[in-house]
């Protein structure tokens, strides 16, 4: 008897930012949003086997607080005018008890998560006390395909 695993997988991709500076209902930080193009796929024994759709995802490129869009509403909007003003912000973690023996915390919860402004040297704290199971999350949710961990020694 063949028994085959399927389920279906989300792969994400940040497009950009895009649009004007608005200030963010969650955390009244003030950037131009970022969006995320998901891709859904049925995958069988995980291996993907066919789409089954996707969109957007416009979202606060500091809390990651956002919406779903549809990809015709989010083409429109990354088509729309666009603030030139450069935006550059980098996510990335800090783990502080890198230098612990493994085993020394049950669940390792020394991990915060960090968005630095690259234009003004801003460093704004999002997380502190998380796994990294929470940061591998968020670089999903956000599309990233890199989020530096550095470790604290
Ligand atoms: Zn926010």
């Amino acid at each position: 008897m063949a028994l085959f695993i399927y389920g279906t997988k989300a792969f994400t991709s940040f497009k950009g930012y895009y649009g004007q500076k608005e200030e963010c209902e969650h955390c009244h930080r003030v950037y131009k949003k970022g969006y995320m193009k998901i891709n859904r796929w049925v995958h069988i024994d995980y291996i993907p086997f066919f789409p089954i759709g996707g969109g957007y995802f416009k979202y606060c490129p500091i809390c990651g607080n956002g919406v779903n869009l549809k990809s015709k509403e989010a083409k429109q909007e990354m088509n729309g005018v666009t603030d030139p003003e450069p935006q550059q912000l980098k996510v990335y973690a800090k783990h502080i008890l890198a230098n612990k023996p493994k085993g020394f915390l049950e669940t390792d919860n020394s991990y915060e998560l960090w968005v630095r402004d690259e234009i003004t040297g801003e460093d704004i704290l999002l997380l502190n006390q998380t796994t990294k199971d929470v940061v591998k999350n968020v670089k999903k949710n956000r599309g990233l395909k890199i989020l530096p961990i550095v470790d604290v020694q």
